[in-house]
């Protein structure tokens, strides 16, 4: 599989401290794809202790592809997210491994550096956008803000806030506020060119997150990190902003890594998933043979828990306990204080992923009670 490291061993079974991925996601050529995480560790020093938010993650995206990242609150997601981006909040920290977008280390780059990849190269939409929208600048100028900065001017990145709005009041009647206008046009929001001048509040809570996903792909990046983005909208909004990103990513040809507890909104819209658990990805696979062949016991404690649209009178089973305190998860297999089939050595043995696919089908798990046959506890 894309996403997977290459199997290491006769078991079947890949590193999940990553060596093994490393090696092959850390080698530009024909096959180093868009993004390629090695082996991150992302922490947070506090005073009780050090927060494990991403522990030890391997994850690539290729060109043209929307994967996703799902898992409950408080499994790490948002700090992957952020790692990959570059914006983790100090006091955290990539303490380990590697953010690669086109084979290119990111993760010791300076922060001018980054800049210039962010918005360029890498775009990301959060699920609050109020958080993100200047409400003093109208929505069209802040596009076309964003469309000067890291286009014409990429260089200005420094430049003082009165400066950076000088530019854009000049670019206003240019070609930064033609694209601002083409941009709102493309994620349909009606009578884009009197809307362009509208501010935040004026517009609904749809409409303000359509206006973060056009100002994240106004510069068409290569890859857009989009956090709960439809979190906080209803569900016929909801649909409509997916089928739109979808459309988006056709028509820009961005790849797209979608973050989510919501299995339905993966489920709809991405082609491969990750399955995140207490700072680790725990399985991985195409999205549909995901969904009909679940693994591990985590992924299918999900599954059990999520309502379906299209099935009446279910039975949902909550997954019993917690996500652990990330400062103090347990050393052997993180899901083992709640797994429905914990056995003694799930509290020993960190489990390495396994091939779990049928018929050769990219599938892998990390469970010691699942892959081929001698392998299993
Ligand atoms: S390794 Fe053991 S505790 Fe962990 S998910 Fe598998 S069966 Fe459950």
């Amino acid at each position: 599989m894309s996403d997977a490291a290459p199997s290491a061993g006769a078991a079947g079974t890949t590193d999940r401290d990553g060596d093994a991925a490393g090696d092959a996601v850390g080698t530009a050529g024909d096959d180093t794809p868009l993004l390629g995480v090695e082996n991150l560790q992302t922490q947070f020093p506090t005073d009780r202790g050090v927060v494990k938010a991403v522990d030890g993650v391997d994850l690539t995206i290729e060109s043209g592809e929307i994967v996703g990242l799902v898992g409950e609150s408080g499994s790490g997601k948002s700090v992957l997210a952020e790692s990959v981006a570059g914006i983790v909040e100090e006091p955290g920290e990539i303490v380990g491994g590697d953010v690669r977008l086109h084979g290119d280390s990111l993760v010791d780059k300076t922060e001018a550096e980054l800049e210039r990849v962010r918005g360029g190269q890498i775009s990301m939409v959060f699920q609050d956008p109020m958080n993100s929208l200047n409400p003093t600048l109208s929505v069209g100028e802040q596009i076309a803000e964003t469309v000067r900065l890291h286009q014409d001017v990429g260089e200005s990145v420094s430049l003082s806030a009165e400066m950076k709005r000088k530019i854009v009041g000049a670019a206003k009647n240019g070609e930064a506020w033609r694209r601002a206008i083409e941009m709102l046009e493309a994620v349909e929001i009606p009578e884009p060119e009197s809307r362009a001048t509208d501010y935040p509040h004026q517009f609904s809570g749809g409409m303000r997150q359509r206006a973060m996903i056009a100002m994240a792909l106004s510069c068409e990046p290569d890859l857009l990190v989009a956090d709960e983005p439809t979190t906080a909208l209803d569900v016929t909004i909801q649909a409509q902003i997916l089928e739109e990103l979808t459309g988006l990513k056709e028509e820009f040809d961005t790849s797209i890594l979608l973050i989510t507890h919501d299995l339905a909104v993966v489920a709809e819209t991405c082609d491969r998933v990750n399955v995140m658990y207490a700072g680790e990805i725990v399985e991985r696979a195409e999205t549909e043979e995901l969904f009909s062949n679940p693994q591990h016991p985590y992924t299918q404690g999900l599954i059990a828990s999520t309502p379906r649209i299209d099935v009446e009178d279910q039975d949902l089973t909550p997954i019993e306990g917690n996500v652990p305190d990330l400062i103090d998860v347990p050393f052997a297999c993180h899901f083992a204080p709640r797994c429905p089939e914990a056995e003694r050595e799930c509290f020993e043995i960190d489990p390495e992923f396994r091939d779990v696919g049928e018929d050769g089908t990219d599938h892998e798990a990390a469970c010691l009670r699942r892959g081929p046959e001698g392998d299993r506890l």
